[in-house]
Order: structure tokens, then C-alpha cells, then sequence
């Protein structure tokens, strides 16, 4: 398992820097695919992708024991015969129990040549179910003598991969080779990352037996020791930047203090169209109180689709203006800004104040007014999107910065509107988002915030019943849709757009709409259709004649899918449902059920369903509740899960905690940093050294947005 790295490559740098085309059996190719697919560029990088899980080498499984595909399993079989159906090669296989085939589509004539009828070998891999039998594709081929002098009593570690990868020839095996002699190389230059005070009050093992141990346990009681030290680590490190970023500006930033709520917010809050809900009114004072307390306001405001945030964020621009000041509302989409200028301009009136737009479209002219405008003070409130953010862009007095949907626009863009102020005081920060957020991802993804949650919906919304459906239904679809309608109703529909299959994705939108077209036939029906290739005039047209309800349906991609309101559309139907993640389902559900009308979300699939896709879609039949649907979302993306989508948006990569399965953890590692900042706010004492050095590392430089303040 060890081979020995050419000693030239050891003399001239730190093994752990290395590049990892270096180490022996990768190569430029292979060290391109690794850096491309899972960002590792050297060895210390390697040895830093850990395993996700672990398979028991030593054991062997009968193949009529075989029942799910939910774990890898090893099996010793005598191949009964072996042919090739078109190009691939189906093996049969077979111990005393039973018999499973195995699939091969490549590597071909390499494997025919081995697995010869009557031979015996070790077949390891994840069980597929097919045609409802399972069979193996592409197992691990091995001799009995060889698997089981290697696997003897050892748990062997399973890494993230990827098709590029196995097609790269960096198989399992191949990694676990790569590891060996990445780690042989590296370990004694590997440093303490933790004082020795917290490894012994923690009792944790040091560093290099952990990574040791992660990568090749021999046994459960050592890995678990070795995982619970990186996890412990990791989160700790975490949560120390954001509470140590909390204390830096508790102590340090100074905010604009706002004393008073001012004329305006007084006659805006008593010609409001409805009485506010007993949770906005709570947020309000939340905020209030904030605002004058003389620091600087960071607060998030969490709040399912449809809770009134807008309001909420009028209010508090109100306050703003009323004590004389600036306020600006980012939105992430030119659609958003555009209905948050028309929402809030509807609000305003009668106040005296106005509200102005400033978004990647306004044209040179007016544009230059707005700049103008904001410089000099007359603009008060402002609304945009990331155009507010360019240079050019500066305000007289900015006293409070709104951001929607702060899920899609990143810690580093927030932090260039401390740049505008004028004042060089930093403005109060009001982060709203709609994604109900589990609590320990919350406290990772705005550990350095306050927050405020809208748990209440305004009153007369009805619950939106949620149905599932199958492609093939779809006449009856279209009938209950035209039913809909003649009662004068809008419907929405919806299709996914990824950016990885964005060509397929758009033949997809485009049949689609022409489907609907023809089961819809104009003049009776009218569709509107909006995606992202428009341009904004087209997009701009289509969004206000539905929203106008002159159009009866309205066929989108999913960039309807953030907060727009249009209360007569009672009917979402989602296709391909079975592609969109929880969260955005929920995101889009929520467009309907704003209006007083019965309104209905359908899903529809295709025939085929993984498990996954069918759970995701039971529980959004099941339930409208955002928050056990974000906590169900983050307990079915696994570790494996490469995209890391649950952790977009994370100030640092995780790389083995999971906020999912770690919670415990983490609240433990984020009152053992409070505790040690508690006495120790700056890092100074001798022993959190390592700390401070350990915090400097870039990872958690990137996050540290407060000293841009
Ligand atoms: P969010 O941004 O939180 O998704 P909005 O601010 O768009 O929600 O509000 C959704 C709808 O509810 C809007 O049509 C708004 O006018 C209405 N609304 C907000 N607050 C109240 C309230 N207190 N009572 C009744 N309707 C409200
Ligand atoms: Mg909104």
C-alpha cells in the first residue's frame, strides 16, 4: 500500500503543498480531473477529503440476502456464464444461496477475459434494483486471496466520486491507494490545529492519529474517535469566526442612532390597508428598538412565503427617512425590484415619499438621475437590484439597507454597501429571506446576526392543497385547469431549469409551452410565457399581463419561483416535479394560496420515481409547514451529496461535520467558543495561540466582512 514518492519532489517543498500531479499513479490527467471534480490541487488537499462512509471489507454477504440498494455489499461468487448482449457484459454469478447478474459497459474485453465460467471472485458494489431484480453494475472485481489479506478486520473508506472521475480510472481502490501514500508523505509535517487544553477537556485524539484514523480505521472505536475530533473541529473553527466577528462589532461598530419613528411611518402605519399581524407588529418593534440603540442593526428576518415581509421592510424605511436618512431594498431579480417598486410605491401613498428604481435596464438617462439623486439626498428610498452595488453608486446618507432574499446574494456583496454611506458609519442590515432555515443551519449561516421570525400568516389564507399526479394524466389535467379558469382563476406553470441541462431544460420549457398552447387554444385562453432568455422589456410585458389578469396562464421557468404576487392566481402546477429540491417546491407553492380562493399545487412526475423524488413528494402533500420541510430536506441530503447544496451559501466549506446529523455538536462547539471568547474576546492569552493563527487561515478571512465596516 505504501509506494515511496521520488525523493526529488521531496526536497523541494512541503509534501502537503506538493501538486498532486505529483504523487505516484495520478499525473497531469488525472490531476487535472481531481482539481476540476473535487477542487483538490495538492497533496494536503487530499488528504483532506475524507470518506463518507465506511464499507466492512471483511465480511461477505450471501446474494439471497441481497434486499435493498441501500448499501454497497461483498459477495464471494463462481461466475456461471458470461456473454455480451449488445455492447455490454452480462456475468451471472452464483454462491450456494443464489444468483445476481453483473453488468459491465466498460472495460469490456479486459473483464471477459477474466471472469471465466467456473472462476471464483470477490464482487463488491451497491445492489441496483432493475426490472425487479437487482443486479450489480460495474462491481469491484477482485481475487479471494487478494480481498481478503487487504480487507481482514479493516473498514475500508468509501470517497465522494464522480462519473469523470471512475471514467479517469480513479476507482475506489485506486483512491484508497492515493490516500496511503498521500498520507505516508504528509503526516509528519501535519500541525496541531487545536490547543492541547481544549484535546483534553474535550478528550480528543491529536491531529494526525485523527486523520490517520479517517482514512484507514482499524476499528469502529477509533474511527468514531478520529470523526468526532475533524467534526468537533470544524464546526468549533466556524462558529469561533462568527462569534468572534460578533464580538469584534458589539464592541467596536458604532451604528447611526435613529431616536425617533418620525411623521412619516406615522401616517403610513395608519392608512394601511389591513391591520398588521400580531408577528409583524413584534418584528417591527424588534427592529425599532434596534435602530435606536446607537449599534448597528444586523438582523435577519425570517419568514415564510406570503408572511407580509414588505411591509415589514416599508416600515422600517420609514423609520429611516424619518429621522433622516437613506434606506435601499436590494432584490435578487430585475422581476422583484420592479414589483417591490410597484408594491411599495401602492404603500407609500399619501406619505409624501417616494420611491425610486435603479436596475441593470434603466436606461442611461434616468439612470444618471438616480445616481444624482442619491448623492444628493433627494432620493430617499430606493429600490434595485445588484445595480446598486456599482461604484458609481453612492448615497448621501445611507441609514438602512434592506436585502431580499438573501440567499442569493453573497456575504461579499453585502458588504460593499458599508462603501456608500456617506456618513462612514455603517448602516443598519436587514437580511429578509422566505427559506425557512433549520436552527443549526441558521446558526452557521448567520451566526453573526440577530433574528427576527414571522411566525404568522396573514389571516384569511387558505391552506393550498397539494396533489400529485402522473405525466400520463394530463388530459384530466388540462380539463380541471380549464375548469379553474372559467371560474376565473389564473394558473401558473412551472418547469425546471438546471444549469447543467439547460439546453434540454429549455427544449423541454419551449414544447411545453407550445402543448399548452394547443390545449389552450387563443382567443379563448391566453398564455404568457417568461423565461430567462427574454429580454426584460418581453419578460416585464408577459409578468404585468398576468398579473394584470389579462393572461390565464402563465408558463415560467423557476424564476417565478422568488416572491412574486399575483393573489388571483390560485392553481401552480409544477412539471417534472420529481427534479426540484424541497425547498424550492415550497418556494414555489407558496406563489398560490394568497388570494381568497381555494388554490391547488400539483406535481407532476414522470412515471419513474427514486426514492427520494417519491419522499419529496409525499411530504409536500403531507404538509405545508416550511420548517419541518427544511429540516426533512437537510436530513435527506446525505453527505455524498457532491453539489453540497445544503451548504451553499456557508461562509466555509464543510468537509465531514454535517449540519444535517451534527447538531448536537454543533451547539456544543458554539458554547465552548462562546465560553472561550467570553474570557478571552481578542484571542490574546498565550494558549489560543493556535487559535488566532488557525482563524487567520483564508478560509475564515473571506467571512470576516465586519472589519470592511
Ligand atoms: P412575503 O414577502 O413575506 O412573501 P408579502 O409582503 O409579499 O409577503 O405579502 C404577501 C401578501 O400579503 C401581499 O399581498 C400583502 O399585501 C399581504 N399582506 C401583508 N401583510 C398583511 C396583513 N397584515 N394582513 C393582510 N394582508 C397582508
Ligand atoms: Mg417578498
Amino acid at each position: 500500500m505504501t509506494i515511496p514518492l521520488s525523493e526529488e519532489v521531496m526536497e523541494k517543498q512541503s509534501a502537503l503543498e506538493t501538486d498532486i500531479q505529483f504523487l505516484p499513479g495520478v499525473g497531469p490527467r488525472r490531476a487535472r480531473m481531481l482539481a476540476q471534480e473535487l477542487d483538490i490541487h495538492s497533496f494536503g488537499d487530499l488528504i483532506r477529503l475524507y470518506p463518507y462512509r465506511y464499507v466492512d471489507r471483511s465480511s461477505l454477504t450471501d446474494i439471497a440476502d441481497i434486499r435493498s440498494d441501500a448499501a454497497a455489499v461483498q459477495v464471494r461468487a463462481r461466475v456461471r456464464s458470461a456473454e455480451m448482449k449488445d455492447k455490454r457484459l452480462s456475468v451471472i454469478l452464483e454462491d450456494r444461496t443464489g444468483s445476481i447478474e453483473a453488468v459491465f459497459f466498460k472495460g469490456v474485453k479486459w473483464m471477459s477475459g477474466r471472469l471465466l465460467p467456473g472462476t471464483e471472485w470477490i464482487f463488491f458494489g451497491k445492489p441496483q434494483l432493475f426490472n425487479g431484480r437487482f443486479n450489480f453494475v460495474h462491481p469491484e472485481v477482485d481475487s479471494p486471496e487478494k480481498a481478503i489479506s487487504q480487507g481482514s478486520g479493516k473498514l475500508t473508506g468509501i470517497y465522494p466520486s464522480t462519473e469523470k472521475l471512475k471514467n479517469a480510472g480513479i476507482t475506489g481502490k485506486v483512491m484508497n491507494r492515493l490516500m496511503a501514500s498521500a498520507l505516508q508523505a504528509c503526516l509528519p509535517e501535519v500541525e496541531e490545529s487545536l490547543p492541547s487544553y481544549i484535546l483534553g477537556e474535550k478528550g480528543l485524539p491529536d491531529i494526525r492519529t485523527a486523520l490517520r484514523d479517517i482514512h484507514f480505521p482499524t476499528d469502529q472505536t477509533r474511527l468514531e474517535r478520529a470523526s468526532s475530533r475533524l467534526k468537533f473541529e470544524e464546526l468549533f473553527y466556524l462558529q469561533l469566526s462568527l462569534l468572534k466577528q460578533k464580538y469584534v462589532r458589539s464592541r467596536n461598530a458604532k451604528g447611526i442612532c435613529m431616536p425617533r419613528v418620525g411623521e412619516t411611518f406615522n401616517k403610513c402605519y395608519e392608512s394601511l390597508p389591513f391591520p398588521l399581524t400580531g408577528a409583524q407588529k413584534r418584528v417591527i418593534r424588534e427592529i425599532r428598538e434596534d435602530m435606536r440603540s446607537g449599534h448597528q442593526m444586523n438582523r435577519l428576518l425570517q419568514g415564510d412565503v406570503g408572511s407580509g415581509k414588505t411591509m415589514v421592510a416599508v416600515l422600517s424605511a420609514l423609520i429611516a427617512v424619518g429621522n433622516g436618512y437613506q434606506a435601499c431594498i436590494m432584490a435578487p431579480t430585475e422581476v422583484l425590484a420592479q414589483q417591490h417598486f410597484r408594491n411599495i410605491g401602492k404603500y407609500l401613498e399619501g406619505t409624501g415619499v417616494t420611491v425610486s428604481l435603479l436596475t441593470g435596464s434603466s436606461r442611461t438617462a434616468q439612470r444618471r438621475e438616480v445616481h444624482e439623486g442619491l448623492l444628493n439626498g433627494s432620493i430617499k428610498i430606493i429600490v434595485g437590484t445588484h445595480a446598486l452595488l456599482e461604484d458609481n453608486v453612492q448615497f448621501s446618507n445611507l441609514g438602512l439597507a434592506i436585502i431580499d432574499e438573501q440567499h442569493r446574494f453573497g456575504v461579499e456583496q453585502r458588504s460593499r454597501l458599508w462603501n456608500k454611506t456617506g456618513s462612514g458609519i455603517p448602516p443598519h442590515v436587514l437580511v429578509m429571506t422566505a427559506t425557512p432555515i433549520p436552527r443549526t443551519l441558521a446558526m452557521t449561516l448567520y451566526g453573526d446576526l440577530d433574528v427576527s421570525v414571522i411566525d404568522e400568516l396573514p389571516p384569511g389564507r387558505k391552506p393550498v392543497k397539494t396533489i400529485h399526479i402522473f405525466e400520463n394524466r394530463r388530459l384530466a389535467l388540462n380539463n380541471f385547469l380549464k375548469d379553474q379558469i372559467a371560474l376565473g382563476r389564473q394558473v401558473f406553470v412551472v418547469y425546471p431549469l438546471i444549469s447543467e441541462s439547460e439546453k434540454m431544460d429549455y427544449k423541454n420549457l419551449e414544447q411545453g409551452y407550445e402543448d399548452i398552447c394547443n390545449a389552450f387554444p387563443y382567443p379563448r385562453y391566453k398564455v404568457a410565457y417568461v423565461h430567462g432568455k427574454q429580454t426584460n422589456e418581453d419578460k416585464n410585458m408577459f409578468m404585468k399581463a398576468f398579473s394584470d389578469g389579462r393572461a390565464d396562464i402563465l408558463v415560467a421557468t423557476s424564476v417565478i419561483e422568488v416572491g412574486v404576487d399575483v393573489p388571483n392566481a390560485s392553481v401552480m402546477v409544477i412539471e417534472s416535479a420529481e427534479r426540484f429540491g424541497l425547498s424550492q417546491l415550497h418556494q414555489l407553492r407558496g406563489r398560490v394560496g394568497r388570494g381568497s380562493e381555494k388554490s391547488y399545487c400539483i406535481l407532476v412526475s414522470g412515471q419513474k420515481l427514486s426514492r427520494e423524488s417519491s419522499r419529496r413528494i409525499e411530504l409536500m402533500c403531507s404538509t405545508e409547514d416550511g420548517f419541518v420541510l427544511a429540516e426533512e430536506d437537510m436530513k435527506m441530503r446525505g453527505p455524498g451529496d457532491l453539489e453540497g447544496t445544503q451548504q451553499s451559501g456557508l461562509p466555509v466549506r464543510l468537509g465531514i461535520a454535517s449540519l444535517a446529523r451534527d447538531g448536537l455538536l454543533l451547539s456544543e462547539a458554539r458554547n465552548y467558543a462562546d465560553s472561550i471568547l467570553a474570557s478571552d474576546p481578542a484571542l490574546e492569552k498565550e494558549e489560543n495561540g493556535i487559535l488566532l493563527r488557525e482563524l487567520r487561515k483564508e478560509k475564515y478571512e473571506m467571512k470576516d466582512y465586519s472589519r470592511i465596516s
